[in-house]
């Protein structure tokens, strides 16, 4: 079974994971949790070359391609082998990330992200995805602790969060069955909760 995680930043996504892991353990699954852009080592490479600072000049399509080479190798290496030993596998980030934020908030078509998306995957589709769903102010109090002057940046950070979470949206109502919305703008116990009992109302052991 595959899980994939997403939403905006400041969601919660990878605190969430690390919460509700030991507990589904604890109850027996066997689970591999992982992340994208990353969980292997050439994929981690990949997201260090994406994610520098010093590398903000890179261009949409080369960041959409430099994500689907990580996502593709880090699928050989990790998610396919864990899937046929029928683990339960986890990712934080996964294709709708890529529709998000390089297509609805980047602006690549939304067609050529989906292209790009099933030339990487050869189509695989996670059984279910949980998407973490945050008012954008509070997404942002989380992400940049502290400093609330408020700046060029952190409007430009809040227009790229509100195209990302309306991204989304559209993500979810276009993928009923797929995609299942948490209120991630809940206290982290109450999200915790609410993932918890999605994950076992649709995979009962
Ligand atoms: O998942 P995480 O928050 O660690 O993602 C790292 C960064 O990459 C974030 O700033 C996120 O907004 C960005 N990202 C992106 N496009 C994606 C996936 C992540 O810009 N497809
Ligand atoms: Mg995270």
């Amino acid at each position: 079974i595959l899980i994939t995680f997403e939403g905006p930043e400041g969601a919660g996504k990878t605190t969430i994971l690390q919460h509700i892991l030991p507990k589904l353990q604890a109850n027996g699954v066997d689970i591999v949790a992982t992340r994208e852009p990353g969980g292997i080592r050439i994929a981690e490479a990949i997201r260090e070359i994406i994610l520098a600072p010093e590398n903000t000049a890179i261009d949409g399509k080369t960041e959409l391609l430099l994500f689907a080479a990580a996502r593709r190798q880090h699928l050989n290496e990790k998610v396919l082998p864990a899937l046929s030993e029928n683990k339960l596998v986890i990712i934080d980030r996964f294709i709708d990330s890529s529709v998000a934020y390089q297509g609805y908030a980047r602006g690549i078509a939304v067609s050529d992200v989906e292209m790009i998306n099933q030339f990487a995957t050869d189509g695989l589709v996670p059984d279910l995805t949980l998407y973490f769903d945050v008012d954008t102010d509070i997404g942002l109090s989380r992400v940049m602790s502290g400093n609330r002057e408020i700046n060029r940046l952190d409007l430009e950070a809040r227009e790229m969060h509100e195209k990302v979470r309306a991204g989304y949206q559209k993500i979810a109502e276009q993928n009923p069955d797929r995609l299942i919305k948490i209120d991630a703008s809940q206290p982290i116990d109450a999200v915790i909760a609410d993932t918890l009992s999605v994950i076992s109302r649709r995979f009962p052991e």
